[in-house]
């Protein structure tokens, strides 16, 4: 049985950086993984993160941007929380050594691109391959860090919790993971214990995810009685190139930032931003569509 103070479940932006912050208070974490280190979903990210660090810009304005592309939907504290720390956040990568592309001509020396929905340039980015520099910085930091262990090929498979082993509490002391290098069942026992798994994009057919985003935390924390929340919400990119015979692949949400719109064949723009209120009800989107088709 392997023993630690801090279990991370997934390698991607939240779990490395989780792992890092809590080895450096000199906690000892494993950081396990279904895969290698960088197949998450943050690797694959492209355009880039949103933060205000222009003085130009403005929290309320990030804030608002986010509320109106939410239409009504977001926790307004949430946001808020998120928005008002974005500057901090991007610093802790810079130190980190993530290396966004410069720009002499801006004050803030940082290239900062437009994504849909944003009213200002306020997107840092590496290139367009902004979660592979992230990820491949934050590995480094890792498998360096003489704190953190890293199980890659290791599949969380439930958590082991107070009621399934007899208890009278529910708490989690840990989880049963799936060496898959050796096909053997392996328990981790742990204070604490942070699913970090991403989200369950694969479910759907047709998906710009990874395979590895099966929302197996989710259903774990559930299992373990957890409340789930929000499920109903899922990102799709409108935006994909499709081959019958080949994996789907993003195309960068900068381009519509930059000014892009999505039409059909026929010149009918089905896909509207938020300050062009489309004038059809779905159904006659639909319709429109169809009539395209045939
Ligand atoms: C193609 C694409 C482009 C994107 N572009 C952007 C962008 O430009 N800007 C932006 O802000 N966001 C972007 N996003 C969204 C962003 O990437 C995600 O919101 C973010 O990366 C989620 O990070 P995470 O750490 O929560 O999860 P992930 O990065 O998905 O990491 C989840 C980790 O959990 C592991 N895992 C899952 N289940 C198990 C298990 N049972 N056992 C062990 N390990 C497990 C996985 O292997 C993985 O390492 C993009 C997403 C995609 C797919």
């Amino acid at each position: 049985m392997y023993q630690f103070n801090t279990l991370v479940i997934g390698s991607g932006l939240a779990g490395l950086s989780l792992a890092i912050e809590l080895a450096n208070c000199g906690q000892k974490v494993a950081v396990l993984t279904k895969k290698e280190l960088s197949e998450c979903n943050s690797y694959y990210a492209q355009g880039g993160i949103a933060a205000v660090i222009d003085n130009n810009d403005s929290i309320e304005g990030h804030i608002k941007d986010t509320l109106v592309a939410g239409a009504g939907l977001c926790d307004a504290k949430a946001v808020r929380y998120i928005i008002e720390n974005s500057a901090n956040a991007i610093n802790w990568l810079i130190a980190m050594g993530v290396k966004f592309d410069l720009d002499d001509d801006t004050s803030t020396g940082y290239h900062l691109t437009q994504e849909g929905g944003h009213n200002f340039r306020r997107i840092l980015h590496v290139a367009d391959a902004t979660g592979a520099a992230v990820i491949n910085t934050l590995i480094q930091k890792v498998k360096r860090h003489p704190n953190i262990q890293v199980f890659e090929n290791f599949v969380a498979i439930d958590l082991i919790t107070g009621y399934k082993i007899g208890l009278a509490d529910n708490q989690c002391y840990g989880l049963y993971a799936l060496n898959r290098n050796i096909g053997q069942i392996l328990t981790f026992a742990a204070t604490n214990t942070v699913l970090a798994t991403g989200g369950a994009g694969k479910v759907y057919l047709y998906t710009t995810n990874p395979d590895i985003a099966t929302g197996d935390g989710i259903a774990m924390a559930y299992r373990a009685g957890c409340r789930v929340a929000n499920m109903e919400f899922m990102q799709f990119h409108p935006t994909c190139l499709y081959h019958a015979n080949a994996k789907s692949f993003l195309i960068s949400e900068a381009v519509r930032g930059e000014g892009g719109i999505l039409k059909l064949p026929n010149g009918y723009r089905f896909m509207q931003d938020h300050d062009e209120r489309l004038e059809l009800a779905p159904r006659d989107i639909v319709a429109k569509a169809i009539d395209y088709e045939m």
